[in-house]
């Protein structure tokens, strides 16, 4: 048994995290839920939208599950998100966008994983309003990139390649403008690569990848970018193979991961048996992997796509059903 946290948090989190707990449940998957809270219910509650009881038990099991959490525009909360990938020094962002069976898009057989660097580049908020004689407004951002912090996202592609048998790095950077930064960050990928003799390396600048990405994105395997790329890439990415509410997502570190959906908490449809509970049952699939059961993950993937087959009957309005979460989660139960 596997010690996970979950935090179900606000909006649908709880009907979300309740039909992903069953599936994982009727699978076999060998976890030991810890339940916790965080977000706007918890600071309604405690007055600490990261209750110090959550920090424990993250930093005790260092494995997490987690919802959707609100955060209120102006409240003066900071981003648990943000806080909670700082303080576990989450560094990857792990967002594969595969195409799925009967989900409308006009791409089909992509197949890619994207890395995107969590804790530097242009999100570090350094930012500052500079004095101009003319009383004009003037603000500039600074970037950051570590020759670290590069190889550590870097090699995390490498290496997820490596151990799912996979092709081929892609690299994508601006090197040509952003000479040092994202400089840097190509630099430190070409000696990388020389380590990998079996996988292939390419790189590409951003402005082409996007291209690329909307022209023939077959071609792209595990692709490896910064931060603020990365933020862009991955939403594009997820918009190929039917959007954030069908993709699931990762941030690890070297010694803790949360695995999460991507969408929010989506207040307009709570309680009403409507949420699709898909991105964070990939989410989940993803942290099977990562701890090591795999078959399990597999298992529950087939499951999926074979109830999607019949999506209208069973899979919820947003993706074009007529069912609920609970005739989704029942179906995917039948189907494992
Ligand atoms: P949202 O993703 O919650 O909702 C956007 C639209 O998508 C809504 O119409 C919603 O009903 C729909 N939707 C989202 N998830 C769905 C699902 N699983 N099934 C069916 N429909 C779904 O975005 P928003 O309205 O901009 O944000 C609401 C709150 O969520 C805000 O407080 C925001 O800060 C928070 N948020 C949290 C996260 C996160 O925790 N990772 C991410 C984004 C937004």
């Amino acid at each position: 048994m596997k010690n996970v946290v979950l935090i179900p948090g606000d909006g649908i989190g709880a009907e979300i995290t309740n039909s992903v707990t069953t599936i994982l449940e009727e699978a076999g998957a060998e976890i030991n839920w810890i339940e916790c809270s965080a977000g706007l219910k918890a600071y309604e509650e405690t007055g600490n939208p990261l209750p110090e009881e959550t920090i424990e038990a993250l930093d005790e099991h260092r494995i997490s599950l987690k919802g959707p959490l609100t955060t209120p525009v102006g409240s003066g909360f900071r981003s648990v998100n943000v806080a909670l990938r700082q303080k576990f020094n989450l560094y990857s962002n792990i967002r594969p966008a595969r195409t799925l069976p009967s989900i409308d898009s006009p791409f089909r057989g992509v197949d890619m994983v994207l890395f995107r660097e969590n804790t530097q580049g242009l999100y570090i908020g350094k930012e500052e309003w500079i004095e101009e004689a003319d009383n004009k407004k003037h603000a500039e951002a600074i970037a950051v990139v570590t020759e670290e912090a590069s190889e550590k996202i870097i090699r995390a592609a490498f290496e997820y390649a490596v151990k799912n048998e996979r092709k081929k790095v892609t690299l994508v950077h601006k090197a040509n403008i952003l000479k040092l930064t994202t400089g840097l960050f190509l630099e430190v990928g070409r000696k990388i690569a020389k380590e990998y003799k079996d996988i292939e390396f390419q790189d590409l600048i951003v402005d082409n990848m996007a291209m690329q990405m909307v022209l023939r994105p077959q071609q792209f395997d595990v692709v490896v970018t910064t931060n603020l790329f990365g933020d862009i890439l991955s939403d594009l990415a997820s918009g190929l193979v039917g959007g954030l509410g069908v993709t699931g997502a990762a941030n690890i570190g070297d010694d803790a991961a949360m695995f999460e959906a991507v969408h929010g908490s989506a207040p307009d449809i709570v309680g009403k048996n409507v949420a699709n509970p898909m991105a964070l049952l990939f989410s989940s699939l993803m942290m099977l992997e990562h701890i090591d059961q795999k078959q399990i993950a597999e298992n529950i993937r087939k499951a999926v796509y074979k109830t999607l087959v019949e999506k209208k009957v069973y899979c919820t309005p947003d993706i074009g059903g007529e069912g609920t979460t609970s005739t989704f989660t029942q179906a995917v139960c039948d189907n494992i």
